[in-house]
Formats: structure tokens, C-alpha cells, sequence
């Protein structure tokens, strides 16, 4: 949400390395956390030193950066994003108001899934595959390529799937169907329900 101020920094996981296998290896998180995620949180920092932007949150830098400043912001926010929503022992399918609204949107959680991994198997090159709410609470699928992220264009998201080979090649190689069908296994509906929870309640604060 945009009125989230988020410091930049590298979060830990709140999870240790070698607990969501063996659907994602500790070495992938290893690399996945320490080595990307932490290039993208040291890239912004310096980017930021002695700038205009050197006390703004990450939010404010994604909405109004652009260029490698942006690409390396949303990168730190798409990942911390990301390690939040997966969990060791996630609850595995959502209910009360979000399934509601994935079964309006798309007729039920299986289809959502499916479309989700359809996206993220077509998406050529390095991106994100987002659930995401508009303005009125209403649930849809966007494709972003490279850094993208749906709250630059007014969306809030609710769960992502990272498609950048660094989030499998390790556990996978080539095979980003595999890797986009464990990650289903890590996914903790309980986040989820929780972020749309507080989209709605930012929404019906703001209306
Ligand atoms: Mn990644």
C-alpha cells in the first residue's frame, strides 16, 4: 500500500534457509536472499547516497524513480514481498473474504492458480506474475516484465511469483514449471488473506 513506508534494508527471511525444502533448496534461498536481494538493497543505497532521495522510503523512490534507481528499489520491495508470503507450514488455501473474491474474479482457486502459472510460464525474459486488488477491492492477474510492480499503476498486490531464473535454476534448471509448482507449495494463504484484509481496510478508509 502506498501509504507503507518501508526502510531500505535487507529483511531477514522469517524463515531459516533450509526450511521450505524441498520445495526450495536451502542454497536457492542462500543466493536468492543474500546475493540478489542483498545486490538490490546495496544498489539502492548507493544510488540514493547524497540524492534527493536519500531519506525517502522505498515506496516513494518506486512511484516517482525511474531508470536503475527504480529497477533496483522494486526489486528490494518485490522480494521482501515475496520471502514474506511463503511460510514452512503455510495454510493452504484461503478462505472468508479472499476466496470470496478470487471465486468472483475467477471462478475458483484452482483456476486462479492456473492462470497465475499460465502467466508466469508465457512471460518471455525476467519478471513478476502478481495477484493483485484494484481501487474496489476487485481481484485480477497482471504479468509485469524485469522490476514491475502493480503499485505503480494504483493496483495493490497480494501475492507474486517471482520468474527471474535466479528463483530456480539452482533446484530446477530450465524447468520454470516445476519451480512455479513448488512455490504453490510454500504459498501461506494466511499472508494473503491478511493483505487483502488490509486493502480492504485502506480502501473503506479512503473511499
Ligand atoms: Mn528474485
Amino acid at each position: 500500500m502506498t501509504t507503507v513506508m518501508s526502510k531500505i534494508e535487507l529483511t531477514p527471511l522469517p524463515y531459516g534457509y533450509k526450511d521450505l525444502e524441498p520445495y526450495i533448496s536451502e542454497q536457492t534461498l542462500v543466493y536468492h536472499h543474500d546475493k540478489h536481494m542483498a545486490a538490490y538493497v546495496n544498489k539502492t543505497l548507493e544510488l540514493i547516497a547524497n540524492t534527493s532521495y536519500a531519506d525517502a522510503s522505498l515506496e516513494q523512490i518506486m512511484l516517482s524513480a525511474d531508470g536503475a534507481l527504480f529497477n533496483n528499489a522494486a526489486q528490494v520491495w518485490n522480494h521482501r514481498f515475496y520471502f514474506e508470503q511463503l511460510s514452512p507450514s503455510p495454510k493452504t488455501k484461503p478462505d472468508g473474504a479472499l476466496l470470496e473474491a478470487i471465486n468472483a474474479s475467477f471462478g475458483s482457486v484452482k483456476k486462479m492458480r492456473e492462470l497465475m502459472t499460465a502467466d508466469a510460464l508465457s512471460l518471455f525474459g525476467s519478471g513478476w506474475v502478481w495477484l493483485v486488488s484494484d481501487a474496489h477491492g476487485k481481484l485480477k492477474i497482471v504479468s509485469k516484465p524485469n522490476a514491475g510492480n502493480p503499485l505503480t499503476e494504483g493496483l495493490y498486490p497480494l501475492l507474486a511469483i517471482d520468474v527471474w531464473e535466479h528463483a530456480y535454476y539452482i533446484d530446477y534448471r530450465n524447468a520454470r514449471v516445476a519451480g512455479v509448482n513448488a512455490l504453490w507449495k510454500v504459498v501461506d494463504w494466511k499472508v494473503i488473506e491478511q493483505r487483502y484484509a488490509d486493502i480492504l481496510e485502506y480502501i473503506k478508509q479512503h473511499a
